[in-house]
C-alpha cells in the first residue's frame, strides 16, 4: 500500500486493522512528520482549573451525576501560581481544562486568568478546553488573549455521538459541530479529537472520524484510548471493550494516519495513552505526536479530575516533569523545546489560504 497523504477511506481501514506492518505505518508517520513539521516536541502546562461538569457524558468520570468526587475550581491566586511557577521555568504555553459550565462566574474566572496573563505574561500562547461555550463568550475569550480551543467531537458519527450521550438538548450533536465550526471560522486555533476504542465502535468509525478532521480543516488533535470508569454507565459495557493493547495499538494507528492526512497539525501523545501504556509518550511521539501536556494542577486538585481510573502522573515537581520528558524524548531521537509556544503549521497554511481567496475576491 502507498502510504501517501492520498490514503482512501478502504486504505485507512486496512491500516486501523492492523492489515500491514505496524513498523512501516509508524515509520511512514515518522518521515513525514520530520520532513514536514520537524522533530520538535512542544509542551502545553495544563492546568486543571475546576472539575465541574454540567453534562452528563456515558463515558466520563466528570459528569455532573457523580457524586464520588469531591467538586472543586482553583481560585485565581492559585491558577495564575501555577502559570507563573511553569513560565519562570522556561513555559511559554498553558492549557486551561475544565468541565463544561456555561455560569458567568467561570466565564469570568477564565476571561480574568486571560487577561492577567496577557499582561503578565505576553508571549505565552493560551490554550483552553473548556467545553462548549455561547458564540459570544468564544469571541469574549478570544479577545481577552487565548489563541488556542480544543473542542473534542468524541465520535464524529451522529449515530455513534448518540450511543455514548443523553438523548437531550445539551448533548445535541449538531450543536457540538457548530460550536467547531464556530470556532474554526472565528480566528481560533482549533482542536478537535475523537475517543478510540468505545464499545460498538468499529475501524469504519474511525476512518470516518480521521476524514472528518481533515475535511474540517482543523488545527490540532488530541485523542487517546478510552478508559473504562466504574462510576460511569458505559461501565455496563466493559464486556464489549477491546483489550487495552488491541486500544493501544488502534490509538498509535490513529495518530500514524492523522499525521499522514494531515501533515501539518500538532497532535497530542495523550495522557489518556500514557495512562495505559508506560512508553506511551514514545510510542505516541514515534507514530507521529509532537505535542506533550505536562500536568501543572496542583496535587491536591489532581486526585479530583478523574476522567477515568489511573491517570498518568509524569513525576511529581516541574523538574521532575521536564528531566523525564527530555530523557525519554532524546531516546527517540527528539528534541524538546520547552521556550517554543508551538504554534500548529497548519493554522498559518489555513490563514494563508484564507487570505489567498479574500484577495481573489477583491
Ligand atoms: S466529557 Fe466533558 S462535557 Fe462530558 S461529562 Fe466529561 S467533562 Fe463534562
Amino acid at each position: 500500500m502507498d502510504l501517501s497523504g492520498n490514503l482512501a477511506r478502504h486504505e485507512l481501514v486496512n491500516c486501523l486493522k492492523g492489515e500491514g506492518p505496524d513498523r512501516n505505518l509508524f515509520d511512514a508517520a515518522d518521515t513525514v512528520l520530520r520532513k514536514r513539521v520537524g522533530p520538535t516536541v512542544y509542551l502545553r502546562g495544563l492546568v486543571e482549573i475546576s472539575n465541574k461538569c454540567r453534562k452528563n457524558c456515558f463515558y466520563c468520570g466528570l459528569r455532573k451525576d457523580n457524586n464520588s468526587i469531591s467538586r472543586y475550581t482553583i481560585p485565581f491566586e492559585e491558577i495564575v501560581d501555577c502559570l507563573e511557577s511553569g513560565y519562570s521555568k522556561g513555559l511559554r504555553s498553558f492549557l486551561l481544562q475544565s468541565g463544561e459550565l456555561l455560569g458567568k462566574r467561570h466565564i469570568e474566572l477564565i476571561e480574568r486568568v486571560l487577561k492577567w496573563s496577557m499582561s503578565n505574561l505576553p508571549d505565552v500562547k493560551m490554550v483552553l478546553s473548556v467545553g462548549e461555550l455561547r458564540f459570544e463568550e468564544y469571541d469574549r475569550l478570544l479577545h481577552a488573549g487565548a489563541h488556542r480551543y480544543l473542542l473534542r467531537i468524541e465520535a464524529s458519527s451522529p449515530e455513534l455521538y448518540s450511543k455514548y450521550h443523553p438523548p437531550d438538548e445539551i448533548h445535541s450533536y449538531q450543536a457540538r459541530l457548530k460550536n467547531l465550526e464556530y470556532l474554526r471560522n472565528s480566528g481560533w486555533q482549533t482542536g478537535t479529537g475523537v475517543l478510540i476504542g468505545l464499545p460498538g465502535q468499529t475501524e469504519e468509525d474511525l476512518a470516518d472520524d480521521l476524514l472528518f478532521m481533515r475535511d474540517m480543516d482543523i488545527d490540532m488533535i488530541g485523542m487517546g484510548p478510552y478508559i473504562e470508569n466504574r462510576k460511569t454507565p458505559l461501565w455496563e459495557r466493559m464486556n464489549e471493550l477491546p483489550s487495552t493493547d488491541d486500544r493501544i495499538l488502534l490509538t498509535l494507528r490513529m495518530i500514524a494516519l492523522s499525521r499522514l492526512l494531515m501533515p501539518r497539525v500538532n497532535i497530542a501523545a495523550t495522557t489518556a495513552l500514557q495512562t495505559v501504556s508506560s512508553d506511551g509518550l514514545e510510542r505516541g511521539l514515534l507514530a507521529g505526536a509532537n505535542v506533550v501536556m505536562p500536568n501543572l494542577t496542583p496535587p491536591a486538585y489532581r486526585e479530583n479530575y478523574n476522567l477515568y481510573h489511573g491517570k498518568a502522573f509524569v513525576g511529581d515537581t516541574f523538574e521532575e516533569i521536564i528531566e523525564n520528558l527530555n530523557r525519554r524524548s532524546r531516546s527517540i531521537e527528539r528534541i524538546v523545546d520547552i521556550s517554543n509556544p508551538g504554534d500548529p503549521l497548519h493554522f498559518s497554511d489555513r490563514m494563508q489560504v484564507q487570505q489567498e481567496e479574500s484577495n481573489e475576491k477583491q
